[in-house]
């Protein structure tokens, strides 16, 4: 909701006057209007009493009986000459001379005046004292009534004269004002209207406008100012989001587009174009161990060299964190693929950084537009096949075809988007919670990974894992999800004591000696209760190592991580000779327990085991309990804990919180 309404500049300034002028304009009006008619009564006043006293002075040299005709004409000539509309003398006996009848108006109205308007007759009457020669000692007065019609004639039409000059002063004022606000205004106007281009996106035409008022030109001088600025802005803020911060290259954005006019420049033009997608060869490791500071400066030195040989109507971009990809306009195979083996020549020589040689390879793929695919995703795809090909090959370059093993595609995107999927988030942990059999109650939850893959979609850990270990990223991987899940399930461990997080370690996982130390790391980082974490490891790795899984293990229990063995069943390794193991729990593989019966050939086998395992002092899980049946028979069988979407899938964070403020209830109806 508004508050205020906005108005314009001219309806401001007019309503002022229009306001001022209403209030002022009264005023002004009677103040005047009081002044002169006052002034004008005063005169008419001082007139009539000068004509009073000339006539009486003209009177008195005359004999009263005698010269009657003499006083009647003086009477008379008075009446004529000027606006007295009664006149008469008057003896003590108050017997009146009057001239003529011409006089309508009686003696008998005659009441004396001190002021225009008294008495409401329009006549002003006056009297003053007259003597005549033959009548010493007595007493005579003059009395005369003069109109007062012309004197408030006189004042009425100084009264309209005066409304007319003050609503002719408003109206000039209102004209003059609205032509200063229009000029005012219209460079005002004017600002507006291209500040609002300029809104719109249309940053050319300038901001200046000419006007005289110095404070609208500064205005628009800094208004201005401000568009340059903004132009400036907004050329930078395209050239970052164009072009890579580190080499300065174009990026994938604008690389796609230029893709797409290539597609389309080439469509017209009947020409080929080729695409080439090159990767550094074991970048990571120069990142790994020489840090990311001067893995930097290697790809600026590259991207130097190479960007300095390319033609001007070519695209160099960097697409990725070590992979570059070069669109050539006009190129044929042969041409292409002779511009590639000279990038490569490129990168060879040694390159100094910091102190450091170092010496950088390239595997370079080439895709031919039309011939390899008439869309820019289908010829990267392409050029990406080719570039593993040469990778796997050990070839520097090598041009896509079709009979390139596919297949082995999708594996070889993964391997390459893994490196970057920890750092971008793509990894998700999912937690699946784990009971105590005999009280119902939660004991704990193991961290299951999933990848959230931006175009693959959710990968499972089966795919993943192994790539990981490949890609030596796995240590890299537990220590991430580790520590995310610490964090999140501290405030839960807090409140159940005996909740356990279990985690999956590889068999690479565990060979690597520095996991204890990162994973102990992570635990006082977290301040995690290191009694409360489990490592799951599959008894494969302790059949195939035993030496040094047991080595390994020793330290890990010492250190007060539990231990328990997963997939337990599938390895054909004795309870006997694990037992040699610090071993706190045994996971039984889900393989036995899903389709679990008293008459499945499994039950004995499952029924043995819990039973040894006690007797060792080890307690068993049973996991992939699917349904209330299997849920009643691990009971009967003394199980210790059990897992298993029968009691909750894997799940988020947030589910995982939900569900065990449900669980409580779910257990009623369990038992
Ligand atoms: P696992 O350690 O045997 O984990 C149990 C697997 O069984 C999980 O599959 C889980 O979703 C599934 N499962 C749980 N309850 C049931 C059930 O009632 N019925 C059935 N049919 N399946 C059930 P998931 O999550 O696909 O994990 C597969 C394997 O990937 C895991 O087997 C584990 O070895 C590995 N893995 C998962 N996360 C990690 C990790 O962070 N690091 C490592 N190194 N391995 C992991
Ligand atoms: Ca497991
Ligand atoms: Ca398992």
């Amino acid at each position: 909701m508004k508050l205020f309404r906005t108005y314009s500049l001219s309806s401001y300034m007019i309503s002022t006057i229009v306001f001022v002028h209403a209030l002022l304009a009264p005023i002004l009006f009677s103040v005047i209007l009081n002044v002169y008619s006052h002034s004008s009564s005063e005169l008419f006043i001082t007139h009539a009493n000068n004509i009073a006293g000339i006539l009486a002075d003209d009177l008195s040299n005359k004999h009263y009986s005698r010269q009657r005709d003499t006083l009647l004409n003086i009477l008379d000539s008075a009446v004529l000459s000027g606006n007295i509309v009664f006149i008469d003398i008057q003896d003590e006996l108050q017997h009146s001379l009057k001239p003529s009848d011409q006089l309508a108006i009686s003696s008998r109205y005659f009441i004396e005046d001190y002021a225009i308007g008294q008495n409401d007759d329009a006549i002003y009457f006056l009297s003053v004292p007259v003597s005549f020669s033959g009548a010493a000692g007595k007493n005579f007065k003059l009395r005369i009534g003069f109109d007062e019609a012309p004197l408030n004639e006189q004042i009425t039409s100084i009264k309209e004269r005066m409304i007319i000059i003050i609503l002719i002063y408003i109206f000039s004022m209102i004209s003059f004002f609205t032509l200063i606000t229009h000029y005012i205004h219209k460079p005002l106007k004017l600002l507006r209207q291209k500040s609002n281009t300029i809104a719109q996106g249309d940053f050319d035409s300038a901001l200046k406008v000419a006007s005289s008022i110095s404070d609208i030109k500064y205005l628009s001088q800094d208004l201005e100012k401000m568009r340059i600025t903004l132009i400036q802005m907004a050329s930078n803020m395209q050239v970052q989001a164009t072009h890579d911060e580190l080499t300065g290259l174009p990026n994938r954005y604008l690389y796609t587009d230029r893709m797409h006019q290539a597609v389309s420049l080439s469509q017209r033009t009947n020409q080929s174009f080729a695409l080439l997608l090159l990767d550094l060869d074991r970048f990571k490791e120069i990142n790994d161990t020489l840090g990311h500071g001067l893995g930097d400066k290697v790809l600026q030195v590259l991207a130097k060299r190479m960007h300095e040989s390319m033609r001007e109507s070519d695209t160099i971009a960097r697409i990725g964190g070590d992979e570059f990809s070069v669109i050539l306009i006009n190129v044929d195979q042969a041409t292409a693929s002779a511009i590639a083996k000279k990038m490569i020549r490129l990168i060879e020589p040694i390159i100094d950084v910091d102190g450091h040689t170092l010496n950088a390879t390239a595997s370079i793929g080439i895709a031919i537009y039309p011939e390899h695919g008439l869309t820019p995703e289908l010829l990267l795809q392409h050029a990406d096949i080719a570039m593993y090909n040469a990778k796997n090959n050990n070839l520097s370059t090598s041009i896509y075809h079709a009979d390139m093993d596919s297949d082995n595609y999708e594996k070889l995107i993964l391997v390459n988007d893994f490196k970057n999927s920890i750092d971008q988030n793509h990894f998700k942990s999912l937690f699946q919670p784990k009971l105590n059999l005999q009280t119902g109650e939660v004991c704990g939850c193991e961290l299951l990974l999933r990848w959230n893959h931006p175009t693959l979609g959710l990968i499972c850990p089966d795919r993943f894992i192994p790539l990981a270990e490949q890609e030596n990223l796995i240590a890299d991987l537990t220590c991430w999800a580790t520590h995310q899940s610490l964090r999140l399930l501290r405030d839960i461990v807090l409140m159940i004591p005996d909740f356990n997080l279990s985690i999956n370690v590889s068999p690479i996982n565990l060979l690597d000696s520095t996991l204890l130390s990162s994973l102990l790391d992570i635990i006082s980082g977290c301040d995690f209760p290191i009694q409360n974490l489990t490592i799951e490891i599959t008894e494969n790795v302790i059949m195939k190592n035993p030496v040094r899984s047991a080595e390994i293990l020793n330290k890990f229990s010492e250190s007060g991580i539990k231990i328990s063995i997963d997939d337990f069943g599938t390895g054909y390794s004795s309870l006997a000779y694990l037992q040699k193991f610090p071993i706190s729990e045994l996971k039984i593989d889900k393989t036995f327990i899903t389709d679990l019966t008293v008459e499945s050939a499994n039950y004995p086998i499952v029924k043995a085991s819990i039973t040894m395992a006690h007797d060792l002092g080890i307690s068993v899980v049973a996991e992939g309990i699917e349904t209330i049946d299997v849920h009643h028979l691990l009971k009967e069988l003394k199980c210790d804990k059990v897992q298993g979407f029968f009691y909750g899938l894997p799940m988020s964070f947030n589910e995982l919180q939900n569900w065990l403020e449900e669980h409580a209830e779910i257990n009623q109806l369990i038992d």
